[in-house]
């Protein structure tokens, strides 16, 4: 077992050298803070995160939530208890919720430096607290000010629990074919829902007095499609005006999944108005409630990104551990059979392997902590064209996050299990568990291929590609910055190469989609993500290396964790990066066997 969850002095590099978060504390908004606070609040969270939820991450899997098919009710496992108990004392729930609704009020950097803490430690536990804080934000921003009142407070200090039900059996990818309905009451202010959810999240348990469900459904006569689309509160059980819990609300668990992972967060078929008496309440203007279920999804997409990266974090720390301590075999110049075995991490292709995980983990915790922070900057920013330039830059950005957050996170554990030789693959050791754990993340708020087209369908052309291009001009900067420092020159070069291949193969695509053939433009979209999200990380990386050296220049102490900075960029920029001129080539070239391949063939 390793000692350590996170690479905790990566995470401080990214916060204070990296992100300047101390700046934030100039805004009215941060005022509160200062460098001390964030201190303690990230090692509240570390210590939260290794001493009660980490010891539970086994039991967890092992005894997972439960549902009794006679009484109808989902438990979970006991130490899940302990955990929520902790999270509500530390007040948790609310970390970048305001102060005025109980929360912490913290920037969602620091919050993102937290979640990998408390994910890496135990993400199936984390997602029931996200789930209440995400129901909370909703109603926050679109609720009337008597749902503000009865629910918000509750949510964020963890009394209640919440989800989001968006998916439906015959709508997953296609929310446009959400067919649950929401029909006005003829007395009263709400409505009467009816239909079935599907694949929910922390859907039922016993953690709670009330679990509150934000709910995609169609008033009759909507609009077809996803401008027919409202979002409605509905309680577990009904809620008076006063905040009292009263009678259950006809919402009915059918089951809860059996699992390849997250075993222990509760995923639940909800049937809404079995008996017609279901009651939701409207969030903000009808016909309007995707619209406003995509400010949870933007934000839970890059929460998704941080689960995974959090579980790979972990997965490399025991690596790491681990290759250090395994004695096997001999190197490779060493021709005394009867000379000690050294520890595997002598080995070239092991240090190869390890190297891949610290890429892969502080890339993408980089990218992750930027995108928070931006964000904190479309919140707080006076100037409205810095906040609008965040805006533009974080749509872009997200399904990055998402979807090699999630990919990249999942083969980087399988290079942890590698590690391990065969006892990575016995579950005695966790990592099988955290490999299992992290399958879903590519599959969940939106799968990776939807990440795709969102991407290369709209994020990229949005404005007239203007959000696109300011990330290329951000990379720019970055660029001309290490120029300036001799032993960077090279991989500027390969940046600045790099971007220019991206953005060179874009403006072909856009000839294709403008000639037409639309199915071949789209089909280019996954390959295009990859190939987009290494250019990114290699920016990050080419920033970072930037400030290593000059912390190196000027002595600031602590030399090996910059020389490895350092050197785990060069190791990205030299193996990872050139895979994106092959898929610039495989564009180009107008690769279309899968489209062309007849369905007979198969
Ligand atoms: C553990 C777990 C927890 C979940 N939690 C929640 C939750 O809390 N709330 C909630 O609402 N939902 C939740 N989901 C549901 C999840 O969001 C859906 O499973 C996901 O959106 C995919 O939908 P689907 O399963 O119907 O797959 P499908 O939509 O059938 O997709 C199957 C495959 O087809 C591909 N595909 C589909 N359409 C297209 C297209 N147009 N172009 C290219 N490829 C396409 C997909 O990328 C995928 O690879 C959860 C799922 C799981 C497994």
């Amino acid at each position: 077992m390793s000692d350590t969850l996170v690479n905790l002095r990566d995470i401080r590099f990214v916060l204070y050298e990296m992100l300047d978060v101390e700046a934030l504390t100039k805004y009215d908004y941060f005022a509160d803070y200062s460098k001390d606070t964030f201190d303690t609040v990230l090692e509240a969270a570390y210590k939260l995160a290794r001493e009660v939820c980490w010891p539970s991450y086994a039991e967890m899997d092992r005894v997972g939530a439960t549902f009794d098919a006679k009484t109808g009710e989902t438990s979970v496992p006991k130490c899940m208890h302990r955990i929520w108990q902790a999270y509500k004392e530390g007040g948790w729930g609310g970390e970048t919720a305001p102060a005025e609704v109980g929360g912490q009020q913290l920037p969602a950097c620091v919050a993102a430096a937290t979640s990998l803490m408390f994910n890496a430690a135990n993400t199936a536990a984390n997602m029931y607290v996200a789930g209440a804080g995400g129901a909370a934000g909703l109603i926050l921003s679109f609720g009337s000010d008597t749902l503000k009142k009865v629910y918000v407070e509750k949510l964020y200090a963890g009394e209640w629990g919440g989800t989001m039900c968006l998916t439906e059996p015959q709508a997953g990818s296609s929310l446009s074919d959400v067919k649950s309905t929401a029909v006005k009451a003829k007395d009263g202010d709400h409505y009467l829902l009816t239909g079935t959810k599907c694949f929910i999240s922390s859907g039922d348990h016993d953690l709670t007095e009330n679990i509150v469900h934000p709910v995609l459904a169609r008033i009759p006569g909507a609009p077809a499609g996803v401008k027919g689309i409202s979002l409605f509160i509905v309680p577990k059980y009904r809620v008076g005006d006063d905040g009292a819990v009263g009678e259950l609300n006809d919402v009915v668990t059918a089951g809860i999944e059996h699992k390849l992972g997250i075993r222990g967060n509760a995923t639940a078929t909800l049937n809404f108005g079995d008996r017609g008496e279901c009651r939701g309440w409207l969030l903000g203007e009808p016909n309007r409630g995707l619209a406003y279920m995509f400010q949870l999804m933007n934000h839970a997409r890059i929460g998704t990104g941080l689960q995974a990266t959090s579980l790979a974090s972990n997965a490399y720390q025991h690596a790491l551990q681990y290759t250090r301590e395994r004695a096997q075999s001999r190197k490779i110049s060493e021709k005394d059979p009867a000379s000690p075995q050294v520890p595997i991490i002598k080995h070239s292709d092991v240090r190869r392997m390890l190297l891949t995980q610290k890429a892969t983990t502080e890339g993408l915790f980089a990218l992750l902590a930027y995108a928070a922070s931006l964000g904190d900057k479309e919140l707080c920013s006076p100037d409205e064209a810095e906040r609008l330039a965040a805006t533009d830059m974080l749509d872009v950005l997200t399904p990055v996050c998402k979807a090699y957050g999630s990919e990249a996170s999942y083969d980087s554990i399988v290079q942890a299990i590698q590690c391990y030789g065969g006892y990575g693959f016995s579950e005695e050791f966790p990592l099988a568990q955290m490999l299992r754990d992290c399958k879903v993340f590519p599959i969940y708020e939106g799968t990776n291929g939807i990440q795709a087209l969102d991407l290369l369908g709209r994020k990229v052309v949005m404005k007239n590609g203007a959000a696109f291009k300011a990330v290329l001009d951000e990379i720019s900067k970055t660029v001309a910055e290490a120029s300036r420092v001799e032993s960077l020159k090279d991989m500027a070069v390969k940046v600045a190469a790099a971007s220019d291949a991206v953005g060179d193969v874009t403006a072909h695509l856009a000839g294709i989609a403008m000639g037409g053939d639309i199915e071949l433009y789209m089909s280019a979209a996954t390959p295009y993500l990859r190939m987009f999200s290494r250019l990114v990380i290699s920016w990050l990386f080419l920033w970072q290396s930037t400030l290593a050296q000059k912390a190196l220049e000027a002595c600031a102490g602590d030399e090996n964790y910059y020389k490895g900075k350092l050197g785990t960029a060069r190791f990205y920029l030299n193996n990872e990066l050139p895979h994106l001129h092959a898929t610039v080539q495989i564009l180009k070239n107008g690769e279309r066997t899968a489209l062309d391949f007849d369905e007979a063939w198969f």
